[in-house]
């Protein structure tokens, strides 16, 4: 006979949304169910894990989790600029090493874990709402029973697709990366590469993760382009074009391969006993197309938010809206402007990209963080669109303000 388990809260991935959304949910006697696919939590690493020390305090990620990093270097084919700060405010993870830790968490505070579990489909109820769901595992097929079901499963979003909430998201970003071993390796500074030879619609990039060791990956929009970024950083590697060349001797010890959804803030994230959170939810920053930090922050909320629900006997949408609610005024407005320079970045020649370094050289290291964060205050901004002493950095910010041409 199929198996069945009945929890109040089961969580759908056990990446940083879901393991959060677990950690958060699991308390009071609430019973959470964390159900991820790999062999174990983090198996495949899909990201490049660069992070802000800000965000690692809040969550309390361990030090030993996270390199920091101070000089901030941009390169385009004939431009190059470094802005270094004072101290370190971005960070780069072991993400495996990270995940495991936010799942770890999650188990302390009494989630069950379940690895080697392929969630294929949903159950509903009579009013077609969503009571659970069912999953392959090797022992065979079981029916995971819920009164909410937190979808976390990532850019496949598993759960809202089998519901006929969402389809496949249609811009997205997909990135290529070697995790490597190189001979000269400056492990405070990162490097982003743009211009057509790097990405023609995004960008490169080289993260280190210590003296030793550093990722090197590149990023493509699409539908914008049609290059396949795994082709392309093989190229890049082999050419060693621009700093990658400075690396000196490299020994791949690692592939990464990922998708991230570059659809803005489009969907909705609360139904009938269900929340989407994380990539499923589109929640990206779509100036780097960095995540990690919302799916850790906005886990939690989704957590708390269905815990009440759990606690307050009512799992409706209504119930479950203040997550939505909470995570919309957080970020929404900060999206949309980055959003802008997104488009207007998508767009440059290889010329105007050496003329935007100028621009990006102007800014001081909290500005420039708070601009590559999508992390601008509506007066920071304006100050910047009306005060700055250079005029294509007012331009720049009156574009992303609406203000002007
Ligand atoms: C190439 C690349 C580089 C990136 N670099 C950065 C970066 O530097 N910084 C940053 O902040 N963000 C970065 N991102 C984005 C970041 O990785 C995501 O935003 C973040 O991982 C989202 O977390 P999540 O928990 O929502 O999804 P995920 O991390 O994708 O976790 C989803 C989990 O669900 C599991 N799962 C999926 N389907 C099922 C199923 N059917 N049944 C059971 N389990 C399932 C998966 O195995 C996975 O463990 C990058 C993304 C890519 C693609």
């Amino acid at each position: 006979m199929e198996k069945e388990f009945h929890y109040d809260i089961v969580v759908v991935g056990a990446g940083p949304a879901g393991s959060s959304a677990a950690y958060q949910a699991s308390k009071n006697d609430v019973k959470v169910a964390l159900i991820e696919r790999e062999e174990s939590i983090a198996e495949t690493v899909r990201t490049s894990g660069v992070t802000w020390i800000k965000n690692i305090k809040e969550f309390q990620i361990p030090d030993d989790c996270f390199n920091p990093v101070k000089n901030y270097s941009f390169c385009s084919p004939n431009n190059e600029v470094t802005i270094s700060d004072s101290i370190p405010r971005a960070a780069v993870l072991d993400v495996r090493k990270t995940y495991r830790w936010l799942a770890e968490q999650a188990k302390n505070e009494g989630t069950d874990i379940f690895v080697k579990t392929n969630v294929i489909d949903v159950i509903k109820n009579k009013n077609k709402d969503i009571i659970g769901v069912k999953a392959h595992t090797p022992s065979g097929q079981v029916s995971f029973f819920g009164k909410i079901i937190i979808d976390a499963s990532g850019f496949g979003s598993v759960v809202s697709k089998s519901m006929g909430f969402v389809t496949q998201w249609k811009r997205f970003g997909a990135g290529a990366e070697y995790e490597v071993r190189a001979k000269n390796i400056d492990p405070e500074t990162w490097w982003l590469m743009v211009g057509q030879k790097y990405s023609p619609a995004g960008y490169a990039w080289i993260f280190p993760i210590s003296k030793d060791i550093v990722r090197i990956g590149v990023g493509v929009g699409k539908p914008e382009s049609s290059v396949d970024p795994t082709e392309r950083l093989k190229e890049l590697i082999k050419s060693k074009t621009g700093p990658i060349g400075k690396l000196d001797e490299i020994t791949p010890i690692e592939f990464h391969y990922g998708l991230i959804p570059n659809d803005g803030l489009s969907r909705k994230t609360v139904y009938n006993n269900l929340i989407l959170v994380g990539d499923s939810a589109g929640q990206a920053n779509p100036l780097v197309l960095e995540g990690i930090r919302y799916a850790i922050k906005f886990g939690r909320i989704a957590g708390r938010v269905a815990l009440d629900a759990i606690k307050s006997g009512k799992t409706d949408e209504s119930a479950l809206f203040p997550y939505e609610e909470n995570w919309r005024k957080e970020i929404e407005a900060k999206i949309k402007s980055a959003g802008k320079i997104q488009n207007r970045w998508i767009g440059l020649s290889d010329e105007q990209w050496d003329k935007e370094l100028d621009i990006i050289k102007e800014l001081k290291p909290e500005e420039f963080l708070d601009f590559i964060k999508a992390d601008f205050g509506l007066s920071n901004m304006l100050k910047l669109a009306t005060r700055h002493p250079k005029m294509a950095v007012r331009q720049l910010f009156g574009l992303v303000m609406g203000i002007g041409k």
